[in-house]
């Protein structure tokens, strides 16, 4: 049971294998680092991971799941397109069996090659919109139509607002992603989802911050519903760079002791760690250990590889 949160950049993409899952959310790259070329593809090809049926010259995984399709969390997706066959491909209005509630407006995106190579992706699946592990992950999203239908959430971004949170249980560890989800979109996704609720009421070991760890997502709201009111382990920031809106920089209350209880193996006695960027390196998390899962931040990925395979 691992996960590794990679540096992207600004992106997003985070790879979890747990309860003999394989599971794929957003699939952004940087530069300097492909989480499919870089990462998937060799961890299949030397694990020897098994072949989809459905397309023998492709490596099977469970799911992929898109959060939304800003370019920023599909921007490798041709990559994967090339390698892997998912059994479930989710993304906001993943396919056409959804009824029109959930219908995403496409035209409200900016045009964009990938969102072509997604939609050429998604054409003969069928619905619903679920997740893969029906014990240990769970998806959350407000329909796409009653975030265009509403001013206040289109207003403040109907491409982020439609985003798919999801919250994963691995070894009792609880994981929460809520993908760019900005700050109207989370408490009207919480007052809507009892479950939801429930599930942020039972505690949040890890937080992968909505949108980016942005000053225009932070959400009080979010953790007002917590146990404790704060993340138990980590807030992790998968931070843009700083833009000129001051919404654009990244909100310093992910790193303060009121957000986070800071009860993680990067914690020390003198110093508590609250808060992890990406940018210091992909962040490996062991989740098979007893009690405190193991924590590494790792820049280079030959060995991000070799230790992954290790767990
Ligand atoms: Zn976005």
């Amino acid at each position: 049971m691992k996960q590794v949160i990679f540096n992207v950049g600004g992106a997003l993409s985070v790879y979890s294998e747990f309860s003999g899952k394989k599971l794929l959310v957003d699939i952004g790259k940087s530069k300097d680092y492909n989480p499919i070329t870089d990462f998937l593809l060799p961890l299949y090809e030397r694990q020897r991971y098994t072949k989809s049926t459905t397309d023998s010259s492709k490596y099977y995984i469970d799911q992929l799941l898109i959060s939304h399709p800003h370019n920023d969390h599909i921007s490798a997706i041709s990559d994967f397109r090339d390698a892997f066959f998912p059994e479930l491909l989710t993304c906001p209005n993943d396919n056409d069996g959804m009824d029109d509630n959930h219908k995403v407006n496409w035209d409200l995106f900016d045009e964009n090659p990938n969102i072509d190579i997604l939609k050429e992706m998604l054409v003969g699946r069928q619905p619903p919109l679920r997740a893969t592990h029906d014990q240990n992950e769970f998806i959350y999203y407000l329909p796409a139509k009653d975030v265009d239908g509403s001013d206040e959430l289109s207003g403040e971004s109907y491409c982020n607002n439609i985003s798919i949170a999801v919250f994963l249980l691995i070894n009792h560890q609880r994981i929460f992603m809520p993908g760019d989800i900005q700050k109207m979109g989370m408490k009207e996704l919480i007052d809507r989802n009892y479950y939801l609720k429930n599930k942020l009421a039972g505690g949040v070991d890890f937080l992968i911050t909505p949108h980016h760890g942005l000053k225009s997502s932070f959400s009080t709201v979010l953790f007002d519903n917590m146990r404790n009111k704060k993340t138990n382990r980590l807030n992790i920031v998968s931070e843009k760079s700083s833009g000129d809106d001051d919404n654009r920089t990244v909100d310093t209350r992910y790193s303060s002791s009121d957000y986070c209880l800071g009860n993680n193996n990067l914690s020390t006695r003198d110093s508590q760690c609250n808060q992890v960027k990406t940018s210091r390196g992909h962040i490996l998390i062991d989740y098979s250990t007893y009690g405190r899962p193991k924590l590494e931040i790792i820049s280079d990925k030959e060995i991000l590889l070799e230790k992954f395979m290790q767990i």
